[in-house]
């Protein structure tokens, strides 16, 4: 997986961005970042919003990816139950969205 760092400050663009917010550079580069990684939190949505209704029940997570990376994504149907500090990895994207399974199961 890759993500867009500023190549002047450094600082990691979680969203699509014009300038970067820390020093207002336009130039980006792609770097690598982890697809393991450990859940920080999650929450189950189970009254979706219009759109993915079909979806729900469905877990949101939050990911830290690496020490200064947290990414936000969605728990993939087929995963195993989250659980606070556990290692899961990405398998995918849907509609932009990181699809993460637990893993060591
Ligand atoms: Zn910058």
């Amino acid at each position: 997986m890759t993500m867009q760092r500023c190549t002047n400050c450094k600082t990691t663009l979680t969203a699509a961005a014009v300038v970067c917010v820390n020093c207002l550079s336009r130039e980006f580069e792609n770097f690598d970042v982890p697809t393991e990684g450990h859940l920080v939190s999650w929450t189950t949505i189970r009254r979706a919003p219009a759109g993915y209704s079909a979806t729900a029940p469905y877990n949101v997570v939050v990911v830290d990816l690496a020490p200064s990376i947290r990414v936000t994504g969605r728990l993939a149907p087929e995963s195993p139950p989250p659980s606070m500090g556990g290692l899961v990895h990405q398998v995918g994207e849907e509609n932009g969205c990181r699809l993460f399974v637990v893993a060591g199961i």
